[in-house]
């Protein structure tokens, strides 16, 4: 689609455009320019001193250029401006670190085997009240999924529902969650690359919201300690020739079992990116739905990776590790990546369970070969080194991510040794809400 092709489908025409990149923790970054240089967006690129964008380049060597998206042209209905994705360059060739460029990748490496990847996320968030304190005051009592007067925030979950189609996202279920004052809204599922654009719009969409009603929202996996923790499940599928390639004879296909085998086998480093913050290992605790051991089954919610009962073409698998901290382009590249080794290598799944694995004693999921997940930053990140496949589906992006990554980790244990709190407290520190709240 060309400029005025993409433009016309909107009504206003905004004086100005967001050029808008993520940066390496997925947190938006762009500029305005006037909408007169959109074209010359997607055309030439526009470029830009990228510096001091974190897990970009050195201040040495940082000239960029930001090349526009015409498809995912909008206009924001409350603002006076417009917004597109894109893609960064550096000397005319695709910059290595940009996460857009790196799913990019990998979604070009699967399409060489013919498939096509759809993915559709299950965000949850908490809406707090602006009290300009880390005192989190809860603006409303309700739980999993109350409807009545319990649920306050009702109107809002509306309010950001019916401004999703202006940003390309069609709104499918509302819901309260288990936490008080805690949410979901999922969308539908689209192919990997736009709903990863999705997932920024849709974050967006839900501050921007909040902020109108006075509130914050967090994505924060685990803003309170002793209450369920912030999860994105992934719900999973690959087409091949227009069929979905997960479908089997009867339950999943081959293709579906051994891409959940890769998943299993790359488990423990994939974690680094899905659950990227110091945070995202304070939800990863037994008693709030949020796995803790690597193993799959059809159904259980208990299993890091559950399968739907959906067959024919609705066949997916759900993988509920992620959580909305993470970098959404990394995060499926790598997970990606992951299961399309599985196919290539007929990886087996292994540890499959039908019970409640949180409530197995140790010997039993030691004999049905069940290991547990990374249970902090550092591990994870250890695990991370040592996974050839996952490394390699960040790419160019892998050497910026484990540096950053390694330092967060290094910064949050000076922090507890500051403060004589233990190295593996689950409780969430205020270091965390400084760092993520707004994530
Ligand atoms: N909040 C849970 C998590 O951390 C998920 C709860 C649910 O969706 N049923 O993953
Ligand atoms: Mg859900
Ligand atoms: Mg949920
Ligand atoms: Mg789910």
């Amino acid at each position: 689609m060309n400029v005025s092709a993409a433009m016309n489908k909107f009504e206003r025409k905004p004086k100005f455009v967001q050029l808008i990149f993520v940066d390496i923790n997925g947190v938006p970054k762009g500029m305005e320019v006037p909408i007169s240089r959109l074209e010359e967006a997607v055309e030439t690129g526009i470029s830009f001193d990228g510096s001091s964008i974190p897990g970009f380049q050195g201040i040495e060597d940082s000239d960029l250029i930001f090349k526009a998206d015409p498809n995912t042209y909008v206009e924001v209905p409350w603002d006076n401006v417009a917004r597109v994705y894109g893609y960064i360059y550096k000397d005319d060739k695709p910059y290595p670190a940009d996460p857009r460029g790196v799913l990019k990748n990998v979604l070009d490496e699967l399409a060489k085997e013919g498939f096509k990847a759809y993915i559709g996320p299950e965000p949850e968030f908490y809406l707090f009240k602006k009290n300009g304190t880390w005192e989190l005051e809860i603006p409303d009592v309700g739980g999993y999924f109350d409807i009545l007067t319990l649920d306050k925030a009702k109107e809002i979950k509306r309010e950001i529902a019916e401004y999703m189609p202006a940003f390309g996202l069609t709104p499918e279920v509302l819901h309260h969650e288990v936490g008080k004052a805690q949410h979901e809204i999922d969308f539908k599922y689209d192919e990997a690359l736009k709903t990863a654009d999705n997932i920024i719009s849709f974050k967006y969409v839900v501050k921007a919201v909040a902020e109108m009603h006075g509130l914050y929202a967090t994505f924060m996996p685990k803003p309170i300690y002793g209450m369920p923790g912030n999860g994105m499940h992934l719900h999973i599928s690959l087409w091949k020739d227009g069929e979905n390639a997960f479908k089997g004879e009867e339950g999943l296909s081959e293709t579906a079992l051994h891409f959940i085998g890769g998943i299993l086998k790359h488990a423990k480093a994939l974690t680094a990116i899905t659950n990227p913050t110091v945070n995202s290992y304070k939800r990863l605790v037994p008693g709030y739905e949020a796995p803790v051991y690597i193993s799959w089954g059809y159904r259980n919610r208990s299993a890091l990776i559950r399968v739907p009962a959906f067959w024919g073409n609705g066949a997916r698998i759900e993988y509920r590790c992620p959580d909305p901290s993470a970098n959404p382009y990394f995060a499926f590249a790598a997970i990606l990546k992951a299961g399309l080794d599985g196919i290539k290598n007929k990886i087996d799944p292994f540890a499959y369970v039908e019970e409640n694995v949180y409530e197995m004693s140790d010997e039993k999921r030691a004999q049905l070969g069940i290991d547990t997940l990374p249970s902090s930053l550092g591990e994870a990140l250890g695990e991370l080194e040592k996974d050839k496949v996952v490394k390699e589906a960040l790419g160019g992006a892998y050497r910026n991510f484990i540096e950053y990554k390694k330092a967060e980790w290094e910064e949050y244990l000076d922090y507890l040794e500051s403060k004589h709190l233990p190295k593996d407290t689950k409780r969430v520190t205020e270091w965390e809400l400084e760092r993520y709240f707004f994530i």
